[in-house]
Order: C-alpha cells, then sequence, then structure tokens
C-alpha cells in the first residue's frame, strides 16, 4: 500500500507499507507483522505539489500507447525557475510551485489528469480533446497564474511555457515520443519567447534533430584536424585596372551523413556551439598560406576572411590575427577583415572597438552586407572601413528599380566622399556587369569572374589565365 500522510505543517509525505496478516486457529487476522517506511526519491507522488509523477504517467500511457487518437498531451514547465530558486530561496519556489499546480488544477475536467514529471515541469493528459482544447486550456492556466501574480502584488512575476502533443496529428507516438516530443515543445515554446504554448509539428522536429546531428558532425570534424572542412576562394576584381587584387576566403563543409552543406546552414550551427572560434582559427591560418603559395601568381595579393561576431565577442581575435600574420612572410595589410553588422547590434562596443583596434594596427577591415543593418551610414563615418560590400541582393534590386539604383549611386558617391572603397558581390553575367560598370564601383566579386574554387583550381585558373581575358 503507498498512501500520503500529512505533517504538522501540513506538508504530504509518502509512506509505502508492507506486511502480512497473521491468521489464528479461526482464520481470523489475529496481527499484521511488517513495516512502514517513507519512500524518499521513489515516491509516487511529489510531497510539495501532492501530484503523481511520471512512473504513474507511465503505468497508465503504456498499455494503451499505441492507440491514441484523440486527445493531447500538455507539458508545462515554470518560466526561469531557477532564477526563482536562486533569488527567493527554495521554501518560496516550492510555494511558488504549489500555487502553480492550484492554477493547473482550477481548470482541469474531470477526465484530464495531472502529474507533475520533474522540478518545474507538470504533464496534463487528456483522452478526448484537440488541438483547441490544449491550447484554450493553456491559456487559462495562464490567465488563472497572471491573476495570482496580481494578487501578491507582483512580488515574484513568474510565467509559464508549454508544449502540446495532439494524438490526432500523432497517433502512433509511444510513450518515449511523447516524452521526447513534449520535451522538445516546451523548449522551444521557452525559446520563442516564453509565456506561450506551442503545438508539436513532426517538420519542426525533423529540423531541430538534422540540427542536433550536423552539430555531432561538425564537432566530429573538428575533433579529426578538421577533416571534411575546405577554405575555397573567390577572387576579388579591381575594376579600373581589371586585375584580381583579393580574394575571399569561403568556408565549405561536407560529411558523410550530410554530404555537402551550405554554409548558409552550418555556420550559424558553428556560431551557436561556439565551433567557429577553432574552425574560424583554421580559416584563417588556411587564408594566410593560400595568399604565401600564391605569391608567384600575384605578388601584393590580398585575402579577405569573414570573422564572426563569436570571435570578436568571446575570443583574444586580434591578438590571435596578428599572431598568425607574424608567423608568415607577409604584410599586415594583406589581410582584410570582413565583418557582418548583424549579432553585433546588442554589444555595439566591442564590435566598433574591434574595428578600431583593426585599423590601429594597419590590418583592413570590410563591411559585409552593407545596406542591410539598421546603423550603416553611422559605421561608415565613424569606424571609415576601407572597404564596404554590397550583396547581390540588394545589386540586383538596383538593377530593376530606379529608385533603388539612384540609392546605390548615392551610396558609392557618399562612401567616395569619405574614402572608402566599394565591392559589389554577386555579379553573375555580362549585362550585370555592363550595368554595373556604369556605377563606378572600385571592385566586383561575382560568379562572372570565378565560383569560389579550392586553392588548386585556382591557381590552374591563373596559372591559364581562365579568369580575366587579356584585352
Ligand atoms: P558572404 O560573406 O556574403 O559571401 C558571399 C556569398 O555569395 C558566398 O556564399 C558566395 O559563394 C556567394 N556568391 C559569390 N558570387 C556570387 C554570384 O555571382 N551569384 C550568387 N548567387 N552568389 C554568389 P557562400 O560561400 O555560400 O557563403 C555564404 C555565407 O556564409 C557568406 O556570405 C558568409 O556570411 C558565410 N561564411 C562563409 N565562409 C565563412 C567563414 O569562413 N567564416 C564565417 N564567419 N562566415 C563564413
Ligand atoms: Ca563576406
Ligand atoms: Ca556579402
Amino acid at each position: 500500500m503507498q498512501y500520503r500522510w500529512l505533517s504538522k505543517a501540513g506538508k504530504a509525505i509518502w509512506i509505502n507499507c508492507r506486511g502480512s496478516a497473521i491468521y489464528d486457529e479461526n482464520h481470523q487476522i489475529k496481527y499484521l507483522v511488517g513495516c512502514i517506511n517513507e519512500i524518499g526519491k521513489k515516491q509516487i507522488a511529489d510531497n510539495v505539489s501532492g501530484l503523481l509523477g511520471e512512473t504513474s504517467f507511465k503505468n497508465l500511457i503504456i498499455p494503451i500507447q499505441d492507440d491514441m487518437h484523440r486527445g493531447f498531451v500538455l507539458r508545462l514547465g515554470i518560466d526561469n525557475f531557477k532564477n526563482i530558486n536562486e533569488n527567493y530561496g527554495l521554501k518560496y519556489g516550492d510555494e511558488i510551485l504549489k500555487q502553480t499546480g492550484n492554477c493547473i488544477k482550477e481548470h482541469l475536467l474531470n477526465h484530464q489528469k495531472l502529474y507533475r514529471i520533474v522540478s518545474d515541469e507538470f504533464i496534463i493528459l487528456d483522452l478526448f480533446g484537440d488541438k483547441r482544447d490544449a491550447k484554450n486550456l493553456y491559456n487559462c492556466i495562464r490567465d488563472s497564474i497572471t491573476a495570482y501574480v496580481e494578487s501578491i502584488n507582483y512580488e515574484v512575476y513568474h510565467t509559464l511555457s508549454a508544449g502540446a502533443l495532439c494524438f490526432e496529428e500523432n497517433p502512433t507516438a509511444s510513450y518515449t515520443e511523447i516524452m521526447k516530443w513534449t520535451e522538445f515543445g516546451l523548449s522551444k515554446a521557452k525559446k520563442d519567447g516564453k509565456n506561450m504554448c506551442y503545438v508539436f509539428k513532426t517538420e519542426d522536429y525533423r529540423k531541430f534533430q538534422r540540427k542536433s546531428e550536423l552539430i555531432k558532425c561538425l564537432h566530429q570534424a573538428v575533433d579529426h584536424d578538421f577533416v571534411g572542412f575546405e577554405v575555397h576562394f573567390q577572387p576579388i576584381v579591381q575594376v579600373d585596372k581589371n586585375r584580381i587584387t583579393s580574394l575571399e576566403a569561403l568556408l565549405r563543409f561536407e560529411c558523410d551523413t550530410f554530404g555537402k552543406v551550405t554554409p548558409y546552414e552550418f555556420i550559424p550551427l558553428l556560431e551557436e556551439s561556439n565551433l567557429i572560434i577553432p574552425v574560424g582559427k583554421w580559416v584563417l591560418e588556411q587564408s594566410i598560406q593560400a595568399v604565401c603559395s600564391l605569391k608567384p601568381f600575384i605578388p601584393d595579393l590580398k585575402v579577405h576572411v569573414n570573422i564572426s561576431y563569436v570571435q570578436v565577442l568571446k575570443t583574444p581575435i586580434l591578438k590571435d590575427i596578428l599572431n598568425i600574420i607574424n608567423r608568415y612572410d607577409i604584410e599586415k595589410n594583406q589581410l582584410v577583415v570582413e565583418l557582418t553588422e548583424s549579432g553585433f547590434i546588442e554589444s555595439d562596443a566591442s564590435f566598433t572597438n574591434f574595428c578600431k583596434n583593426l585599423k590601429e594596427n594597419n590590418i583592413q577591415l570590410a563591411l559585409d552586407d552593407f545596406g542591410t543593418g539598421y546603423s550603416n551610414f553611422h559605421y561608415l563615418y565613424n569606424l571609415k572601413p576601407n572597404c564596404i560590400k554590397i550583396d547581390r541582393g540588394l545589386m540586383q534590386n538596383a538593377l530593376s528599380n530606379d529608385y533603388e539604383n539612384l540609392l546605390l549611386k548615392h551610396m558609392i558617391d557618399m562612401s567616395h566622399s569619405v574614402g572608402v572603397k566599394m565591392c559589389i558581390e554577386g555579379v553573375e553575367t555580362e549585362i550585370e556587369l555592363h550595368k554595373i560598370m556604369n556605377m563606378e564601383t572600385d571592385y566586383i566579386q561575382g560568379y562572372y569572374y570565378s565560383r569560389p574554387c579550392s586553392l588548386d583550381e585556382l591557381k590552374y585558373k591563373l596559372e591559364n589565365h581562365l579568369i580575366i581575358k587579356e584585352a
């Protein structure tokens, strides 16, 4: 038998009671022999909220798991619960848990069952309702919590997020999947801003799995001496001299599981996992080595290297750059650091400081994707980069729309008036090239001249004059 006792303080204590009956000669129970224990960690329900725990939920689901065509599971989690415990103490945390349990119970229908899964998470099981019922239930609970927070005069402002899984759309969900998918759902709701309910979609989960798998592959690649990574190089042409003056280093990644992956997908993952720190350093070194080995073709060749905001915020990047340059026989001004404004918005100071430090050390700076951020012009005057780069999207707009065309021309004039060079990226065709030539841009980069390619391929193209045809 398992049951609860209430302590003097009114707290529920879980008890396990087992024993045997001793019968007398008339087959009547004479006495019971056994023991009564507090269950401790193996508790069936939780002492703070008095609710049943995960084991009970599991026992209920397992026999019916393949046969659920209606209903939903709503997994609820208190947002920032750790902060509440840390700032107000465990006792206050317990109180918030109890009150949250009460707010939930208020809205439950007879057929809906409530469980407490881990410290700050609850699960509601409903075997009849649908998606709309799940959302409505969540909204009602959220309103109750808001009302409770108001009633205690905002002493603690706590909120609740939820992940809902509806069986109508996921009828084959097993117990393990229910736990995995609702966990994913709840953390997605928290990631998307908290105090909201996310309804599970298989498509989102697949994306999430792909992302986790890909991060694993990236980790493995870094652990195995960057196998699968390769740096490709794309020429940048100086318009007035019609010659290649620099290259942009562009990272590539390929692995057995995913084949070739685009940088638009893997760079953000490298950033999220901080792997961009070792990989970025490796790209820098590969790029400088490339410049050295291309000396016979173009002695004063520059290389543009994309540096991520993560490298700027979390590493002594300037020291690393200077270190690498010192180890090779190149001039400091042969390195151009490319930075994008995005990612820096909140931490302006490190961005501007880094740019100033680059200037002081005679390392060139290019602002990438210029014209897409908020404070681009402010940067133009403040940071005086050596170069700004316009991406293909903006260039295409300028070629198809008179207003945007004028805007781009003014942008070029303005940059020139403060001594900043302009590079237009993504020029693919001869027609585009001629239109762009009329704009007095300083540099052009694009498939028209060459796609990004490996160092060997680039050497071959340079040897055979395949990029810029001699006049
Ligand atoms: P980005 O820095 O703006 O690089 C230019 C992108 O435009 C490259 O895409 C390049 O292949 C592409 N491109 C060049 N010419 C043309 C053209 O004529 N037509 C079209 N349609 N596209 C052209 P890619 O290589 O896929 O790289 C995507 C982005 O990934 C880069 O954009 C950059 O933000 C990031 N990235 C690439 N390598 C690195 C790296 O080593 N470190 C960091 N932090 N980011 C990198
Ligand atoms: Ca770039
Ligand atoms: Ca760009």
